[in-house]
C-alpha cells in the first residue's frame, strides 16, 4: 500500500514521523475522512473546504492549495487501483521541540492514505444499538481535529455495553455521537443540533439537510433532550462511512418497534441516489 507524505508518493511502509511531530505529541492537528465510489471522491470540494476551516480555527496554515490536495488524492486511487474506500488526510503542526507554545517556524506534516470501506449494508437494513453516555468532550467540538481521546473513551462506553455507537448529551441536551451527528423524527417534524462549537458540522449531515430542504420534509435544526430522543418515533445518525444510518436501540429500549422507520428508509435512499448521481452517473 502507499501514501502520500509531504506531497510524496511513497510505500506506506516507508513512512516516517518525527518522535516530536505535534500531531503524535499534542494531537496537533486536523483530518478528514472521505468516502470514494466507484473511484470518485464524495463531496471532496466540502471536505477539503472543512479542512482548511478546522485548520484556520486552530491557528494553523496548511501551505497547499486546494488543487494540490485534489491532485494527491487523485494520484494515490491511481496508484492503488482502488475503487470502493475511504481516504484519510491529515496536517498536523509539524515537527518542533516540545513545548505548547506554537511554533512559529514549524511547516507541518501532510499525511493521505486510503482506508478500507467498512460494509455496512446489513446494519443499514437492520439498524444499529446505541448507548446514551455524557458529552465528556472539549467545547470546539466544531474542529475535526485529531485529539480524539474524549470521542475514544465514549465510544468505549458503547462497545462495552454491545452497541455499536454512543449518543452524546451536555446536561441532558443531545449534542452528537462519538463519530456521527444525530438526527431525530417526531410526527414528522426532522430535528437535528444546530451547527455550533458544541457538535461537528458534518458533510453528511449537510447533505441531509440540503436532501429535506429540496423534498420538503419538515426539518429543523434545533436542539432537542434525551428524554425527547427516548419518545422519537424514528432516530437516525449520519457520517461519511455510516451514510444515513437507522438507531433501532438507545441504552436497551427499542425505538420504532426495533426496526428501521419511513423517513429513515426514505432519507437513506435519497442519500444513496445522490451518491448514484454525483459519483457513477
Ligand atoms: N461528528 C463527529 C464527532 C465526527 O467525528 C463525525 C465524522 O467522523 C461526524 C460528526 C460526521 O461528519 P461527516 O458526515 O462529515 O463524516
Amino acid at each position: 500500500a502507499y501514501m502520500l507524505l509531504n506531497g510524496e508518493l511513497i510505500e506506506r511502509s516507508e513512512g516516517k514521523i518525527d518522535i516530536e511531530d505535534r500531531g503524535f505529541q499534542f494531537g496537533d492537528g486536523v483530518y478528514e475522512v472521505i468516502s470514494v465510489y466507484g473511484g470518485h471522491p464524495f463531496a471532496l470540494n466540502e471536505h477539503l473546504d472543512r479542512l482548511f476551516e478546522s485548520a484556520r480555527k486552530i491557528y494553523m496554515n496548511i501551505p497547499y492549495s486546494k488543487t494540490e490536495l485534489e491532485d494527491g488524492i487523485k494520484r494515490l486511487l491511481q496508484k492503488e487501483k482502488k475503487n470502493n474506500c475511504y481516504v484519510y488526510m491529515q496536517f498536523s503542526r509539524g515537527t518542533s521541540i516540545r513545548n505548547h507554545i506554537i511554533p512559529k517556524t514549524a511547516t507541518g506534516t501532510l499525511i493521505i492514505y486510503l482506508l478500507d470501506a467498512k460494509q455496512i449494508d446489513e446494519w443499514k437494513q437492520k439498524g444499529i444499538k446505541t448507548v446514551i453516555t455524557e458529552d465528556i468532550r472539549w467545547l470546539r467540538c466544531d474542529i475535526k481535529t485529531t485529539s480524539l481521546l474524549g470521542n475514544v473513551l465514549v465510544k468505549q462506553k458503547a462497545v462495552e455495553k454491545n452497541a455499536s455507537e454512543a449518543i452524546l448529551h451536555r446536561d441532558g441536551v443531545v449534542t452528537e455521537g462519538s463519530s456521527t451527528n444525530v438526527w431525530i423524527v417526531k410526527d414528522r417534524l426532522i430535528r437535528t443540533h444546530p451547527a455550533d462549537h458544541f457538535i461537528l458540522n458534518g458533510i453528511t449531515r449537510r447533505e441531509i439537510l440540503s436532501i429535506c430542504e429540496n423534498h420538503q420534509f419538515r426539518c429543523m435544526e434545533q436542539r432537542f433532550t434525551v428524554d425527547e430522543l427516548l419518545e422519537a418515533d424514528e432516530i437516525f445518525i449520519t457520517s461519511t462511512t455510516l451514510e444515513v444510518m437507522p438507531v433501532v436501540e438507545v441504552d436497551g429500549q427499542k425505538i420504532s418497534g426495533g426496526k428501521p422507520g419511513p423517513i429513515t428508509r426514505k432519507l437513506q435512499s435519497l442519500f444513496e441516489q445522490e451518491i448514484q448521481f454525483r459519483c457513477f452517473d
